[in-house]
This record gives structure tokens, C-alpha cells and sequence, in this order.
């Protein structure tokens, strides 16, 4: 059964007791998180967080790069001044190259017609994604790329983390 179909009836529940309608836009905490899409990692409450006191920018590995234009207009638009980047342990982007990924995206293209199949090898040639074999050193990589970053407000607080998906644990390493 498709996910969305239960969408309306646990939403209605949901919607029952939802009292945070008149939040402001800009993020209490003036804070913004860059995390994994990971399924397993709860975001606001694993830091104590409520509706409203954050961004949170989630795509796969937690990329600071990939998330670099949700992170601009959260400081220029919104207000934020505060970054914490979390990556966490059994990431699914420790598990794979960009040259290995690029083949399955073309393999699975091979029946198309030949014209969508060159769009599609060419796109897929030029993406980045991100992806990397050691854990706390991609955390750095990624504070770095936001610290030299001159787009990125000068002002801006920005820390390094891990989270563990054994244990629920998070961990600063910058
Ligand atoms: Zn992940």
C-alpha cells in the first residue's frame, strides 16, 4: 500500500491537537541545521527542539554544499545566525562512489531512446554528490566550506557534528 493513502487520516488526527498556528516565520533559536534525510534521525527531538525554533535543511549526508542555498536565504531572509551540521555513523553516502552511482543512473537508462539517454549521461556526468569515506573528516570539510564561504555572514556560529544512529548520541567535533 502506498504511504500517501494514510497521509489524511493520521494528519487529521495530527491536526486535532495542534495549537502552533501562530508561530513567526523567522526560527526562534535563530538557528539552522544541516542533517541527513537518514530516516531514522528525529531532528528536533533528539536536540530538544520545538516547532519554530529552527531550520532544518535535511538532504543525503547532511551536505553543507548541497544545502548552501536554503542556508543563504535563511541568514539573509530569515534571520538565522547560528549552523550546526550534523553527519552521523552508517551514513548511506559512506557506502558508494560517484563514478559507481553515475553507471547504475546510465545502466537503468540503457532502454530510452538514444537522444533522452545522452541527456541523461551528460546530466548525470555533471553532478556532484557528495559523498565520503570518513565520517568526522567530512564534518570538518563541510565547517570549512561554510567558514571560507563569503557568502556566509561573517557573525555567523558555526559547529561540526556527529550523531550516532546506534545509540541516539550526538557528538561536536568542530
Ligand atoms: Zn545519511
Amino acid at each position: 500500500m502506498s504511504a500517501h493513502l494514510e497521509f489524511a487520516e493520521k494528519n487529521a488526527k495530527y491536526a486535532e491537537t495542534f495549537d502552533k498556528g501562530d508561530l513567526p516565520v523567522p526560527p526562534a533559536k535563530k538557528l539552522l541545521i544541516v542533517t541527513c534525510m537518514d530516516a531514522r534521525i528525529d531532528c528536533y527531538k533528539s536536540l530538544g527542539l520545538e516547532l519554530g525554533e529552527a531550520h532544518v535543511v535535511r538532504n543525503a549526508g547532511g551536505s553543507a554544499r548541497d544545502a548552501f542555498r536554503s542556508i543563504l536565504i535563511s541568514q539573509r531572509l530569515l534571520g538565522t545566525r547560528e549552523i550546526a551540521v550534523f553527519h552521523h555513523t552508517n551514513c548511506g553516502m559512506q557506502s558508494f562512489t560517484a563514478p559507481q552511482l553515475r553507471d547504475i543512473v546510465k545502466s537503468d537508462a540503457q532502454s530510452k531512446p538514444d537522444n533522452e539517454k545522452d541527456k541523461i549521461e551528460t546530466t548525470v556526468d555533471g553532478m556532484e554528490f557528495y559523498e565520503f569515506s570518513d565520517l568526522e573528516g567530512s564534518v570538518r570539510n563541510d565547517v570549512k566550506f561554510l567558514k571560507e564561504n563569503l557568502l556566509v555572514l561573517d557573525e555567523a556560529e558555526i559547529t561540526g557534528w556527529v550523531y550516532d544512529t546506534a545509540n541516539g548520541k550526538v557528538r561536536q567535533v568542530v
